[in-house]
């Protein structure tokens, strides 16, 4: 058997039907925005591999990161014992935290960090004597892993997890904000989503232990940005209910939206915040589930005290020591302009899909840039052309979408873009 053809018989791929897996590229080395195939057809990676690498692949300074603490320690249990890589990083991130979230979880990857941050919010309930405050309130078109409690506050309908739906914890699900990113807002709580939120805190208040969504920008539920004066509003409203707030920046925090974290969009700050991702610039699976004070200790002040979690990977020190070099490099380096200027780029590039048949909307936020279709996009075409174009992109549902890493030159940006337009006419 090839290569190739082992993968196709043996191996199972995010997403996909073992009996009839589709093509694969057989990716030898990354390096920068490139894939390089093992036969040297090189394409530029849109996707950051899932949002991930940031910095581009295999940044020499993580690598070399990574090298150092390998020979000094790979890995070693995190209960009874800490370390320096762990320590630093945890620095690190206090540093570029929203003000007030400085209580760390280190988790192995953000479907875990979503977990842990379900588990904290009705800890900190039951610490208060709200013991019938588990369950979650969330927003359509939601998407938060895959993980059975986070598969409970997926979008239950247009979601990927429906086929779940009868096995999973019964959620609250509100109306999506339906006033968009960039829309004036209307005060009107009728026409602003509010009033739902309003009824389902009056009916369910005393059940809710936490409010948890993506804040801004909806990603893998359908690369949807809304009003950040909805998330403002909730805030205020969910406090006078006792309800947290859980953000999932697994997906946009670390500058994906043009701000550090899309929370920053909002001005304000969750009681518990989801991160992952480009934590490691993509170059290993980490993630963290970050709180304030007030829930660290009040889950410390409950009857069990403990937080009962923990992964045998927990603060694995390869993966803190990727951490601390990629928020390195972030603190220092220009990533607000980079994704400024891939911003202003791609709102020119990608507008002259808005007038191809098959084209429902174009939007772009920091290095995000989404072509809507408003047809299912088949991926199997993207995937077909990519070698030829030199740009990979996999569309998902009804959308051509990229996050291309933030060192991408104007050049291949600009590859990114033709191939996303001509991806877009090709589906009229
Ligand atoms: N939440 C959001 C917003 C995500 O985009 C993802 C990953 N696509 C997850 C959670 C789950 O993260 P992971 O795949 O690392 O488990």
């Amino acid at each position: 058997m090839t290569p190739l053809e082992f993968d196709a018989h043996h191996l199972w791929h995010p997403y996909t039907n073992v009996a009839d897996p589709g093509a694969m590229h057989l990716i030898d080395r990354a390096e920068g925005v490139y894939l390089y195939r093992e036969d040297g057809a090189k394409m530029i990676d849109a996707m950051s591999s899932w949002w991930c690498a940031i910095h581009g692949h295999k940044h020499p300074e993580i690598t070399s990161a990574m090298q150092s603490q390998l020979e000094k320690m790979p890995h070693v249990m995190f209960g009874g014992l800490t370390h320096h890589p762990a320590i630093d990083l945890g620095r690190r991130m206090v540093d570029m935290l929203p003000e007030g979230l400085d209580r760390i979880f280190y988790c192995d990857s953000g479907s875990v960090s979503v977990e842990v941050s379900m588990k904290m919010a009705v800890q900190y309930q039951m610490a208060h004597g709200r013991t019938r405050k588990f369950e979650f309130a969330t927003i359509r078109g939601g998407y938060h892993g895959d993980t059975w409690k986070a598969m409970s506050v997926c979008d239950p309908v247009t979601g990927m997890h429906g086929l779940f739906r009868g096995a999973l914890s019964i959620q609250h699900f509100l109306p999506r904000p339906q006033v968009r990113l960039g829309d004036d807002w209307p005060e009107d709580p009728a026409l602003n989503g509010l009033e739902a939120l309003e009824r389902l805190l009056a009916d369910k208040g005393n059940h809710l232990a936490a409010l948890i969504l993506e804040p801004v920008v909806q990603g893998a539920g359908g690369m949807y940005f809304y009003h950040p004066q909805w998330l403002r509003a909730a805030r205020a409203m969910c406090d006078a209910y006792d309800v947290l707030i859980i953000f999932d920046e697994i997906a946009t925090g670390f500058g994906r939206t043009g701000k550090l974290f899309a929370a920053d969009h909002a001005g304000i700050t969750p009681d518990i915040m989801c991160l992952g991702k480009a934590l490691t610039g993509g170059h290993i699976s980490f993630a963290a589930t970050v709180t304030s004070k007030q829930v660290a200790y009040g889950i410390g002040n409950s009857e069990a005290g403990v937080f009962m979690h923990g992964p045998t990977y927990m603060a694995n020190p390869l993966a803190c020591a990727a951490g601390s070099a990629s928020l390195r490099l972030l603190a220092e380096g220009d990533w607000q302009r980079q994704v400024a200027d891939i911003e202003d780029q791609m709102r020119t590039e990608l507008e002259p899909a808005r007038g191809l048949p098959g084209v429902a909307d174009v939007r772009v936020l920091g290095a995000i840039g989404v072509v809507e279709m408003k047809e299912s996009v088949d991926p199997s075409v993207a995937h077909r052309l990519a070698p030829e174009t030199g740009v990979w992109l996999r569309p998902f549902a009804r959308n051509i979408y990229c996050m291309p890493p933030y060192i991408v030159s104007p050049d291949e940006l600009g590859r990114i873009t033709s191939a996303m337009v001509a991806l877009a006419g090709g589906q009229q």
